[in-house]
């Protein structure tokens, strides 16, 4: 089993269902409450440790009550915690979030210690880039880190992984240093800069630039992946979602884990899609996140 490396953010996710969002200096006073592990980068790494994976998870968290509790998570999923960084004088990446009984809803997010994820801490962290096999990555902490540890990745020849959520635009000698590029398809729309209207053309487009594998999501739909020699489509599990919220994250964490057992990108496409089938169809983010058996059995009970 080769060594997944998850550099990424981790939040605390506060949530409140209201009838409706508070209007400006509108207080309403029978919302309900609840509180979750989040951030994508958290998220992938329990992703990729319940379904079998070897995870270190390389984050920052801030010095305060949310940050024992998150470690105390991920330590739960076997996760080496060695690198994560408590930054003093900061908070813990924090999430605030309103609901309203339609299901839409207003958030705000403070990065807090995410913002720590800095060249600094990516310069400290060489040695373990250089032990791992993959590295896996989102774009919920400074860019700057983001393009340094793709670049710090690639020159030792690791298989660098990307989702690139929430989107922005990366330069073009860094794509080329990606192995296998995960987009949802608001997200390739933003990374091109065109329409999706095409998906061998969107593709086209990053591997033309020097990407291997393309994976674009399509949520329900299942997904569109293109290398220089195959194009295929892989349907998603026919399932009843109640909650798509981590789905991304589920698939990017199990299909790191299927790559680091050897199986081929197809075959790692499948496993992934099972996972965040089966995520979709539990609440939350990291406590819908399934194990190895669950993906096992689910695939071969659907297939
Ligand atoms: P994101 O959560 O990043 O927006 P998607 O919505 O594209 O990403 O979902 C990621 C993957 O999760 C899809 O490729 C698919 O395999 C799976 N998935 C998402 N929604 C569903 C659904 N309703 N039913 C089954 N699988 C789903």
């Amino acid at each position: 089993m080769k060594k997944i490396l998850v550099i990424g953010s981790s939040n605390m996710d506060m949530v409140m269902h209201v009838d409706h969002l508070p209007l400006p200096g509108e207080t309403i006073g029978n919302g309900t409450f609840s509180q979750h592990h989040g951030g994508k980068g958290a998220n992938q790494a329990v992703a990729a440790a319940r379904a079998g994976g070897k995870v270190t998870f390389a984050t920052c968290l801030g010095d305060d009550v949310f940050a024992s509790q998150i470690l105390e998570g991920i330590r739960s999923d076997g996760i080496d915690t060695s690198l994560i960084t408590t930054i003093p004088n900061y908070s813990t990446g924090t999430a605030l979030i309103y609901v309203d009984a339609a299901g839409e809803n207003a958030i705000g997010v403070a990065p807090g210690a995410n913002a720590k994820l800095n060249l600094e801490y990516i310069e400290a962290i060489g040695d373990d880039i250089k032990n791992s096999d993959i590295v896996l990555l989102q774009q919920e902490i400074p860019e700057e880190s983001v393009i340094e540890a793709i670049k710090c990745a690639s020159k030792h020849g690791k298989r660098v992984i990307l989702n690139t959520a929430p989107a922005s635009l990366l330069p073009h000698t860094i794509l080329a240093q990606i192995d296998t590029l995960i987009m949802n398809e608001t997200e390739t729309e933003i990374m091109s800069g065109f329409d999706l209207a095409d998906l061998n053309v969107s593709a086209d487009y990053f591997l033309d630039k020097g990407v291997k594998n393309v994976i674009i999501t399509l949520g329900s739909k299942g997904s569109f992946i293109k290398n220089k020699d195959h194009s295929f489509q892989i349907p998603a599990f026919d399932v009843k979602a109640i909650d798509t919220v981590a789905a991304g994250d589920v698939f990017c964490g199990c299909l790191a884990t299927a790559l680091a057992r050897g199986s081929e990108l197809e075959e790692a496409v499948w496993f992934a899609t099972g996972g965040a089938a089966i995520s979709v169809t539990r609440k939350g983010a990291q406590p819908s996140a399934p194990t190895k058996a669950e993906i096992l059995n689910f695939i071969v009970t659907m297939g």
